[in-house]
């Protein structure tokens, strides 16, 4: 997406807010995936149906008449469902703006060709360490640091924007610095993240995967410079999830976000305008303010913080934790001044 596009975008956002009106739709395609790593929040075997190619463009119609421009098409694996591509150019066709969300381990040279014809305007890559045997201990997978390697490496020859993110988790935490090497390699940088969520069933599978308290406080003072706790205002919407911007599950159900698995309702049986415009829960999502949460608000998240406790208001324990190193390394700082 263009600079001035960017602008345009949050703006629309901005206005959004005031008058409920979604901008961006995460469109979940599958919750298989061809990986399974030990951090996903994803449930990959999920019983149901998935929305047919006819029942997603039928959807991605529904999304351009509600005035939404810009689709993140994500899993799951999307390369898994072998219309992806089809799909992809449904959303060309209807003029939005469109990303994704990869692996990167299924593209090959085919994939993309077809993709930089399709021109997004992002492909996000998840990575997962900078050697064979790390890639294997957090996806499962044998071999998929080779994949990975080949299909960014397609990607950025023929032009496309790439962003890399890395899950940081105890079993790559290690690796981090090869890992930003190896995007360096690429002219990319890396984005990650060491903030693991619940299981979209509330599983704490997830969250075994983070980093432990000294490997926490050590990733913090390296990489984020012991930043203070964000403070939010107490009147500010809290994010916007049902708000701006939507997600809908494989299986046609209208979340309010991606990370937020609390169903609105089903797609199969209630127009998309109807849900939007009607809905009682989303009518309380949005009345939610920042002065409403546990813990004042930094680093939360309400999907993240429903999976793990069951309410999107109370502080979830990776908050909880950022915030205690945050008040530490404030502390600590006084001190030395
Ligand atoms: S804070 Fe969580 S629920 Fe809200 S938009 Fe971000 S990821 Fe979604």
């Amino acid at each position: 997406m263009t600079e001035p596009a960017v602008h345009v975008l949050r703006g629309l956002l901005r206005e959004g807010y005031a008058s409920h009106r979604a901008a961006h739709a995460f469109l979940e395609l599958t919750y298989r995936c061809n990986l399974d790593c030990a951090h996903c929040y994803c449930i990959h075997d999920q019983a149901g149906e998935e929305l047919s190619t006819v029942e997603w463009c039928r959807v991605m119609g529904d999304l351009a008449a509600m005035g939404v421009l810009y689709l993140s098409f994500t899993g799951g694996e999307v390369f898994v469902r072998r219309d992806f591509l089809d799909l992809a150019a449904e959303a060309r066709r209807l003029r939005f703006a469109w990303s994704l969300l990869t692996n990167a381990a299924a593209i090959d040279e085919g994939r993309a060709d077809r993709l930089a014809a399709l021109r997004p305007c992002a492909v996000a890559v998840s990575l997962y360490g900078a050697t064979e045997a790390t890639y294997r201990a957090v996806t499962g997978r044998p071999g998929g640091l080779e994949r990975a390697r080949r299909g960014v490496g397609l990607l950025v020859e023929r032009g496309l924007r790439v962003h890399l993110r890395a899950p940081v988790t105890r079993r790559n935490a290690h690796e981090l610095e090869a890992m930003i090497a190896m995007a360096a390699g690429w002219g990319l940088g890396l984005d990650h993240d060491p903030d693991m969520t619940a299981a979209d069933d509330g599983g704490r599978g997830p969250l075994a995967e983070a980093l432990d308290g000294e490997a926490l406080a050590a990733y913090l003072a390296r990489y984020r410079g012991g930043a203070p706790a964000p403070v939010r205002a107490g009147a500010s919407h809290v994010c916007g999830a049902g708000q701006v911007l939507l997600a809908i599950s494989p299986f046609g159900d209208l979340l309010p976000c991606v990370a937020f698995k609390r169903p609105v309702g089903n797609l199969r049986r209630t127009s998309l305008a109807e849900l939007w415009a009607g809905s009682p829960f989303l009518a309380e999502l949005r009345s939610l303010r920042v002065r409403d949460l546990e813990g004042g608000g930094a680093w939360h998240c309400p999907g993240a913080a429903w999976a793990e406790t069951g309410d999107p208001t109370r502080q979830r324990d990776y908050a909880r934790r950022r915030s205690a190193l945050a008040g530490a390394a404030a502390a600590a700082s006084a001190l030395t001044r």
